[in-house]
């Protein structure tokens, strides 16, 4: 059997692309340090049993009970990890933010009441959660938009909810620039959203 061992995504723009809201070095040590990280920590844990080199991150996280039992934590960790920042480079671009457009702009209104207080509450959700993880909206399990955080790596499919977007309140994803204030970057974060990117998620 051919092994396919899980692979860091290039960044889909310079790593100062996103400048001023996020910082060179930071996209540098996020990208190639700490997604490195979790893509060869999930590499070195399947490696004892290579036969789930066959599955998805995806199929890993949402299957984690038939993941043994000895790299159980460290899969739903690396795996979730690798996930998460996959989708969060494609989440981001430069020359982006302003507001969603069509039916999920629309479906956001309904949801929210509009778009600011969308973008209040899903900081709210970033500033509260304790410790490390991620913000998100998602769609849930009734097919509603909402918004809702995860600890450390875990991801919104583990729950059976789909998700749209998420914004990552580690420390390492903004305290070179922001330091102490994670609401700061949760706001200016705003600018770089790819709704575009957003949208065709919201349409699949
Ligand atoms: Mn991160």
């Amino acid at each position: 059997m051919e092994i396919k061992k899980y692979e860091l995504p290039i960044l889909p723009y310079e790593y100062n692309a996103l400048e001023p809201y996020i910082d060179e070095e930071t996209m540098k040590i996020h990208h190639d340090k700490h997604h490195a990280a979790y893509v060869n920590n999930l590499n070195t844990a399947i490696e004892k049993y290579p036969d789930l080199f066959s599955k998805s991150s995806e199929d890993l996280l949402i299957n984690l009970n038939e993941v043994p039992e000895d790299i159980k934590a460290a899969v739903r960790n690396n795996a979730g990890g690798h996930i998460n920042h996959s989708a969060f480079w494609q989440s981001m671009s430069p020359n982006a933010g302003g507001e969603p457009k069509g039916k999920l702009g629309e479906e956001i209104n309904k949801s929210f009441g509009n778009f600011e207080e969308f973008k209040n509450k899903f900081n709210d959700a970033g500033v509260k959660r304790f410790g490390s993880g991620w913000v998100w909206l998602v769609v849930n399990k009734e097919g509603k938009l909402d918004i809702v955080s995860t600890p450390n790596q875990d991801n919104p499919i583990m729950d059976g909810q789909k998700p749209l977007l998420g914004n990552d309140v580690w420390e390492h994803a903004y305290y070179l620039k922001y330091k102490n204030m994670r609401v700061d970057y949760l706001k200016a974060w705003w600018s770089v959203v790819n709704w575009e990117e957003v949208n065709r998620k919201f349409e699949i």
